[in-house]
């Protein structure tokens, strides 16, 4: 194979490398950004729980104090009626006797209610805790796991950026130059296999003579049609 075709499908080949890193990298962080979002929204819900619990604990000391307030006053409706005499002021009395019972039995099943909203959500907060030290947990092991791949992408970065350092070198810049041309529109399609006698950059069927010096592979050929470099298959593709 010629020597330039050689070190232009090889050129193309680490930049393809290159610029899959980035993708890599992002696809690693995300996995760490949903075990952090998790974590956050367990909290979020501990944090509503808590403050469901905070507002029926209020609620339940306005109606303790309303039941105090009742109490004071069915003592002082006590009082009075031993005064009253006229019927139609002992029935007033009684009414107003009535009223307020009718209240406090209302506060009282009222703060019941309350008492076992805040038992209920305290329960919650509780399962909540349980789940939130499973996620810290797994966190912990997504970012020890994510440390380790990380670590592995840059040494693998650290490689390809060398290879292609080295291939440059070794390139001539003429060779180069006309490679850097057409990646500039083609990006990673820049060098691509012919397979079907068709160009795999536009997919258009090359002319026999084209195909013809693509398989002698002594010279570099670019498509008729896009203009992308051309090569043959390898053969373990064609197998
Ligand atoms: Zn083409």
């Amino acid at each position: 194979m010629n020597k330039y075709l050689e070190q232009l499908i090889e050129l193309s080949k680490l930049d393809r490398e290159i610029d899959d890193f980035g993708p890599r990298i992002t696809k690693v962080e995300k996995m760490l950004k949903l075990s952090l979002d998790k974590e956050k929204e367990l909290k979020t819900q501990s944090d509503v729980f808590s403050a469901d619990i905070s507002d029926a604990k209020l609620k339940k000391a306005k109606n303790e104090a309303h039941l105090a307030e009742l109490s004071a006053k069915l003592k002082d409706l006590s009082k009075k009626s031993a005064l009253v005499k006229t019927a139609k002021e002992i029935k007033a009395l009684q009414l107003e006797e009535e009223i307020s019972k009718e209240q406090c039995d209302f506060a009282n099943e009222e703060i019941a209610r309350l008492d076992k909203m805040i038992e209920i959500k305290g329960q919650n907060i509780a399962g909540v805790q349980e789940k939130l030290s499973l996620a810290a947990s797994e966190a912990e092991t997504i970012r020890a796991s994510i440390d380790g791949q990380m670590q592995q992408i840059e040494q693998e970065r650290k490689d390809v950026y060398g290879k292609k350092e080295a291939l440059v070198s070794e390139m001539s810049q003429k060779i180069l130059t006309f490679y850097q041309k057409i990646r500039k529109w083609a990006e990673n399609t820049t060098v691509v296999p012919v397979r079907k006698q068709a160009c795999y950059g536009c997919f258009m069927r090359v002319n026999d003579k084209t195909y013809a010096s693509v398989l002698k592979q002594d010279d570099i050929i670019t498509c008729p049609h896009c203009g992308r470099i051309l090569y043959k298959e390898t053969e373990v593709l064609e197998a």
